[in-house]
């Protein structure tokens, strides 16, 4: 107990850390921010000595380290940057869709200043809001009217909303999704204040399960993309353009949630098939809607295309002002749509497709020349392997779908591949990759093309701090 206290009469004070010459970085840090980060560190200096720890260096040159330490932690933005190294290439929890070019472009013009985002340049009058995306929406894809909401989901809850609340929707039950986060058939049904009723079974459904279905009280058919799942073997669904002839045929009418929304067809680009809005529009559905940061590679959004009425009906709707997109949304979109007007080089402009249609040597060529660098910089605890791989497509787009890669395949010795993880991920920027067979596999696929050398210095760091049995990784700060 003695030495505990004699330990803590050691201590450096806040103010010798606040102080002391290495709190010049990172430059510019505001005073105040530095005093906490001094204060945090000299606390968790105590706590460790009252916890009985006695080979903790007390000078005031470690502590301040560690105070700097917090203090960059501290100064950093907490929404930036990261490295997608994990073969998924729509990520949802690491923002889905890496915008173009052309859309970070028009995002920076948009936000400096203001925009005539709901003027019309002509008469200097009120219009809509997406103006200016939905005459490129319909020349791409053939829509009458076309609307933007701020997801997929709320794209969902505007047309049923609109479309049927106060009575029946059908619904195959092979198509009662959940895409996570919340979003599942039954219960958006329900916020719309629709009654959903189930036909079919998990496996078949028929036109007539459909058609028997059909009551006074319907008022619409609604046809889900399985996006996240695949029903395999004795299964079948009814093609839209069947149920839109149904529904017509009754007086009713038909959506579609198209999930991902290709905006043309992929097989031109080698990908397989996946439903796209001109085909939803073809079979005459009467709403098309999917989400504009998946395989479209936009931003976060929800575009709804169909008939003029029905469009004009959700545009009146309350929830529409309250789902509606802003002016950065708009620009990124409107730049992305554009790229699609050009189809033939679509793929060196956009980056999503880019990424997902990048040639698998030219994978393997950068796996290759990552693998050696790292050999040559992290030396021997660190094994480095490449071997063929599989990416995926994620954000429920084309399941069941992989793409060839190549991976770089790490193990450190005495280490096991969950801490490395831990540590590329807290690392700057954070690293995302793949756990698999107790080793970290990257996937150059999803990595962006100027990412090499910051995943290089990052593997770099994190391999040092971990041989050198440093203790404790950076602890994330709020
Ligand atoms: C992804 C998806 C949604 C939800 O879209 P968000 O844009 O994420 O809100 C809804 N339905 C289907 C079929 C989907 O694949």
């Amino acid at each position: 107990m003695k030495d505990v206290l004699s330990r803590m009469r050691q201590l450096p004070r806040v103010d010798d850390i606040l102080n002391h010459e290495q709190m010049s970085s990172p430059p510019g840090a505001p005073r105040a921010l530095a005093r906490q980060a001094a204060r945090e560190a000299v606390d968790e200096a105590r706590s460790r000595v009252l916890a009985g720890e006695e080979s903790l260096d007390l000078s005031p040159h470690a502590i301040a380290a560690r105070a700097v330490e917090i203090l960059h932690a501290k100064s950093a933005r907490s929404l930036r940057r990261a490295i997608n190294a994990t073969g998924v290439i729509l990520h949802t929890n690491l923002g889905r869709a890496p915008l173009s070019d052309s859309a970070r472009q028009a995002l920076a013009e948009v936000a400096a200043g203001y925009c005539n985002l709901q003027a019309d340049a002509e008469s200097g009058a009120r219009s809509h809001r997406e103006f200016h995306v939905e005459g490129l929406l319909r020349e791409i894809t053939g829509a009458e009217a076309a609307l933007v909401v701020n997801n997929n989901a709320a794209a969902t809850v505007l047309v049923l909303n609109t479309l049927a609340a106060g009575r029946e929707v059908i619904v195959s039950r092979g198509e009662m999704v959940e895409i996570g986060g919340a979003f599942r058939i039954p219960d958006i049904m329900k916020l719309s204040g629709c009654r959903l009723v189930e036909v079919g079974c998990t496996n078949r459904t028929h036109l007539a399960d459909y058609e028997r279905a059909i009551t006074p009280a319907t008022a619409l058919i609604l046809s889900v993309h399985q996006s996240n799942y695949r029903i395999v073997g004795f299964a079948s669904q009814v093609p839209v353009a069947e149920l839109a002839n149904l529904a017509h045929s009754r007086g009713l009418l038909c959506a579609h949630d198209l999930g991902s929304g290709a905006l043309l067809d992929l097989r031109r680009y080698g990908l397989p098939h996946e439903p796209s809005a001109p085909e939803s529009l073809a079979a005459a559905a009467d709403a098309a809607l999917f989400s504009g940061d998946k395989l479209l590679g936009g931003p976060q959004c929800g575009i709804i295309l169909g008939k003029a009425d029905a469009i004009a009906g959700m545009r009146k709707n309350p929830f529409y002002r309250t789902f509606r997109v802003c002016k950065l949304t708009l620009a990124a979109l409107e730049a992305t749509l554009r790229l699609f007007l050009d189809p033939d080089n679509l793929l060196t402009q956009h980056r999503l497709l880019a990424l997902m249609g990048r040639p698998v040597d030219d994978v393997r060529k950068r796996a290759e020349i990552l693998a050696r660098r790292m050999r040559e910089e992290c030396g021997a605890p660190l094994s480095v392997e490449v071997r063929d791989g599989e990416s995926e497509v994620g954000g429920g787009s084309l399941a069941g779908y992989s793409i060839p890669t190549v991976l770089v395949r790490l193990r450190l010795e005495n280490v096991a591949a969950s801490e490395l993880l831990q540590r590329l991920r807290l690392g700057e920027p954070p690293v995302f990759a793949r756990v698999q067979e107790a080793s970290l596999l990257l996937d150059p696929r999803t990595m962006l093309d100027d990412e090499d050398e910051l995943l290089l210095i990052a593997v770099h760091r994190a391999v040092a701090g971990l041989s050198s049995g440093a203790c404790c990784p950076l602890r994330p700060l709020k």
